[in-house]
């Protein structure tokens, strides 16, 4: 088989075997309706009983706190649509995932109660700017865990606290940080936060919401009275355990994935350098693991995924959602990084099922492309 390497961990990742292998029976033969009240539905009833409890302890939360969703998108969505049918005023950041910023835009054009926070060339939102931009009396702070094209991980708890002096609720969209970086929703003081878990070695097309008990949300999806009545549509079993599954096993060997990462990143910027390549990285400043969002002046980021490509190589030029375009992602926007430098972006997320022969042939790849390019220039 022609040698690949996957290197676009921010976009999705790798199925767990270990997931897998616990989705399969309620793929085949515990196919029963978790909803209805029969023996047969015991055990997919079950399965969402214990994989909302793996959940809650992997975040701090409890079970109760836990709502399925169908992904990243959908818990985003939730929330920022319930906030604006609660008439909430909302403050979100310049650089948030599509997921937060249209619905956030739909809310703008009919209320006009949506601000959005500028970043420094770190991509960090400052705290002092968030508490004066919550002027109104009740609303929502939403703010990133960690950004998805430059991996940039914001001050959670310190916004959060800034939130509750003002009286405001705090959501964060976790979705690149959950089974990433640990987490303890109490601890940080969060309210409601967004997980997907095909971005921690689970399924596709399952998440999460975190709610903090007493918070009275909205239902964005309506009909029967699944997830006690705040999310309707028959439960995803299988998905649900696969996520719980991953999570699980993501979070127990958390600590030994992001040494892992840290060493395969320090490995690869050692490499580039050692091939004599010329480059900036973004957002280093606290950053998650393995994500490395890399700006070549004179290249142009497209050029440099599709020649890769064609050498069995995966990355991607800013966030999976925005492959198809070809402008400058809101995000180099933000932090204000020169349009050479922008356009010649790529970004680089490496997992724990990357190894250092991958980081070796990423390095090669890239040197050569990189050094052909500037030689055809
Ligand atoms: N939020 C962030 C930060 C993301 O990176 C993504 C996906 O890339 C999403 C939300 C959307 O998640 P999903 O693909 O599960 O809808």
């Amino acid at each position: 088989m022609k040698r690949y390497v996957y290197a676009d961990n921010a976009a999705t990742t790798r199925l767990s075997m270990k997931a897998y292998e616990a989705m399969k029976p309620y793929l085949l033969n515990e196919y029963g309706n978790a909803s209805q009240p029969y023996s047969f539905a015991r055990s997919s009833k079950k399965a969402l009983k214990n994989s909302r409890e793996i959940i809650a302890r992997c975040i701090g939360a409890l079970p109760e706190e836990i709502y399925f969703t169908s992904c990243g998108t959908e818990s985003d969505n939730w929330v920022i649509c319930g906030a604006a049918k609660r008439n909430m005023s909302i403050v979100t950041s310049s650089i948030e995932h599509h997921a937060i910023l249209r619905p956030c835009e739909d809310v703008q054009r009919v209320n006009g109660n949506v601000q959005f926070l500028p970043v420094s060339e770190d991509g960090l939102v400052s705290v002092e700017d968030a508490k004066r931009s919550m002027q109104n009396s009740c609303g929502i702070l939403s703010v990133m865990f960690a950004n998805n094209e430059i991996g940039t991980i914001q001050p959670i708890k310190n916004l959060a606290k800034a939130a509750h002096q003002k009286g405001w609720l705090f959501h964060t969209d976790a979705v690149q940080a959950v089974g990433h970086v640990p987490i303890d929703v109490h601890e940080l003081g969060v309210d409601m936060l967004s997980a997907s878990a095909h971005k921690f070695n689970g399924p596709k097309g399952i998440g999460f919401l975190y709610i903090k008990k007493g918070i009275e949300l909205p239902p964005l999806i309506n009909g029967g009275m699944q997830e006690s009545g705040y999310r309707a549509g028959t439960e995803n079993v299988a998905s649900v355990v696969g996520m719980a599954s991953a999570l699980e096993e993501n979070v127990r060997v958390i600590g030994d994935t992001n040494l892992y990462l840290q060493n395969l990143e320090t490995r690869l910027l050692d490499g580039m350098r050692h091939q004599g390549l010329i480059f900036k990285r973004n957002g280093a400043l606290s950053h998650i693991f393995g994500n490395l969002s890399l700006s070549f002046a004179g290249q142009n980021g497209e050029t440099l995924l599709h020649r890769l490509d064609l050498n069995g190589v995966f990355v991607s030029t800013g966030s999976a959602c925005d492959s198809r375009r070809t402008q400058v992602s809101h995000v180099l926007k933000a932090i204000g990084l020169e349009g050479s430098l922008a356009k010649g972006t790529i970004r680089i997320s490496l997992g724990r099922y990357n190894n250092t022969d991958d980081v070796e042939y990423l390095v090669e790849c890239l040197g050569k492309i990189v050094l052909d390019n500037k030689l055809k220039a």
